[in-house]
């Protein structure tokens, strides 16, 4: 399927991530997590409102009770847009001044998932962690290299995962009613040339949209046979994250990066860090919300 790519935002973001459609709001939240800075692309006016956070932010998501929560360099925290205030939350690497927060989402019962990595992006010393209503935090997979994107299927049983470094997307069977996960298993296999896996949405068929860094594309994955089904190529190359967006969630919004490019790579390149968006042909689910 031939599918049209428009530039929505012409930003040079070194790390842009964290894309998230808010329903009620009607626009996407995503950012620059090597900037500090939070945006807030509105497609009806074109804005793109930015809020600087002070602090390198992985990842954004709505939450239930008002505002925003964030996953912040000095841990979980929760943001009201409307004052620009940060209430820091649970900080669970203060010993880990190496690592950053990257991706991360809500599962269906809005738990908030989010995970770490590196700086220097070469080491296992990231971490999956889940954040609960109730504020506490519990470290869910350890030995990780670049936590990125994360998922759960529409009958909320299987949760897919992305360590960009395993070039993989792993499933686990999930609990819902209490956010266990077991059973790990590799169901898509990136092979060489296509990038590494990164950020990953999952479509009304429950198909995973996955964002390849140094892959200039967002694929579509069939993780029961493993299988592309779709590929979405972009100017640019290194694909950050996707989000399912608009009135009936048939806008796909994608992110990308301008770090790692060398001068040469970004004159070829310029648009590289933009916001994109582009029509996959099918439609998402939507995000789920922080529920503390
Ligand atoms: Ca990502």
């Amino acid at each position: 399927m031939n599918h049209d790519v428009t530039l929505l935002v012409d930003i040079r973001a070194q790390v842009g991530e964290g894309a998230i459609w808010e329903a009620q709001k009607k626009v996407l939240y995503w950012l620059d997590i090597l900037s500090s800075e939070l945006y807030e692309y509105n497609p009806t006016t074109g804005e793109n409102k930015t809020y600087h956070v002070g602090q390198h932010v992985g990842t954004v998501v709505p939450r239930a009770s008002g505002g925003l929560m964030l996953a912040l360099y000095n841990g979980f925290a929760a943001f009201d847009p409307a004052s620009g205030k940060i209430t820091m939350i649970a900080d669970p690497e203060a010993n880990l001044p190496a690592n950053r927060f990257n991706d991360g989402k809500c599962d269906p019962a809005g738990r908030f998932w989010a995970g770490t990595m590196a700086y220097t992006h070469q080491s296992t010393q990231g971490s999956l962690y889940r954040l609960d209503a109730d504020l506490s935090v519990h470290k869910m997979m350890g030995n990780i290299a670049i936590s990125n994107g994360i998922v759960w299927t529409a009958d909320k049983k299987t949760m897919y995962y992305i360590d960009t470094h395993a070039y993989n997307v792993r499933a686990y069977d999930y609990d819902n009613a209490t956010g266990n996960i077991a059973n790990e298993r590799v169901v898509v296999t990136v092979e060489k040339g296509m990038g590494g896996p990164d950020g990953m949405a999952i479509d009304a068929e429950d198909m995973l949209w996955v964002a390849h860094y140094g892959g200039s594309c967002v694929r579509r994955w069939d993780p029961k046979s493993g299988k592309v089904l779709d590929q979405i190529d972009l100017p640019v190359s290194n694909i950050t994250s996707c989000a399912f967006g608009g009135d009936d969630l048939s806008t796909l919004y994608i992110t990308s990066a301008a770090q790692q490019l060398s001068a040469e790579a970004l004159a070829k390149t310029p648009l590289a860090g933009s916001l994109f968006r582009a029509n996959p042909g099918v439609k998402g689910v939507p995000s789920f919300a922080f529920a503390g």
